[in-house]
């Protein structure tokens, strides 16, 4: 099964993904996750992903449609993908079908987590990192232990740049612009799936799970 995970930056993606990968045994592919890892690597994906990033603005199509490409081509999970934060371009939606077409594979569902821009704004703004382990923490709704300490594995806690209110008001922008028209695209398709995304982190899955456990 090839899902994706879609919405607008601050919907809770990531944090429904990794649940959901693990009730579905998918491999998790986090295109933010994997540009973050090479930003912490300095590796010159990293640098160039980076300056796009830090800016809120999409890093280009052949960039990342070719990171998605080495991960379909180099891994077999049993059980599918799923993707988060890809495709967010028409050109990106267009080079997945071709990449698992060749692999006699499709798109089976996508679920599109809603979420109004004010709710957005102050998700983001308290979201906080683990540097050593990568969990995310929201200073009120999902609160360390202890402030700026990770519960997990003791690392600070940091924000990330993209996080910053002029950052998430410019990826709001792009959100709609350029990720938005692939609504259209899977709805035409007859697989996406609108999940209203408020609500605590538990409602939102039960919701998703519901949708996943639909046959049509
Ligand atoms: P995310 O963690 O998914 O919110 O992604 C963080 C940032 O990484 C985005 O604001 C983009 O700059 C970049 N990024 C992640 N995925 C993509 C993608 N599919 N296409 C272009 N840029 C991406």
């Amino acid at each position: 099964m090839v899902l994706i995970i879609f919405g607008p930056p601050g919907a809770g993606k990531g944090t429904q993904a990794s649940m959901i990968t693990k009730n579905y045994d998918m491999l998790h592919i986090s295109t933010g996750d994997m540009l973050r890892a090479a930003v912490k690597e300095g590796a010159e994906l990293g640098n160039l992903a980076k300056s796009y990033m830090d800016k809120g603005e999409l890093v280009p199509d052949d960039v990342v449609i070719g990171v998605i490409r080495e991960v379909i081509k180099n891994t077999n999970s049993v059980n599918g993908y799923l993707l988060d934060g890809f495709p967010r371009t028409i050109p990106q939606a267009e080079a997945l079908d071709r990449m698992l077409n060749s692999e006699s594979l499709k798109v089976d569902k996508v679920v599109s987590i809603e979420v109004p821009d004010g709710e957005i704004i102050s998700r983001i703004g308290g979201r906080r990192v683990c540097e050593k382990c990568g969990v995310m923490y929201h200073k009120l709704y999902d609160p360390p232990k202890n402030a700026d300490v990770c519960d997990k594995c003791g690392g600070s806690l940091y924000q990330r740049d993209d996080d910053r209110e002029d950052v998430i008001r410019k990826r709001l922008e792009v959100y709609s612009r350029q990720t938005l028209p692939l609504k259209t695209y899977y709805r035409d398709a007859s697989i996406l799936r609108e999940i209203d995304g408020l609500g605590t982190i538990d409602d939102v899955r039960r919701r998703i799970s519901d949708s996943l456990n639909q046959r049509t």
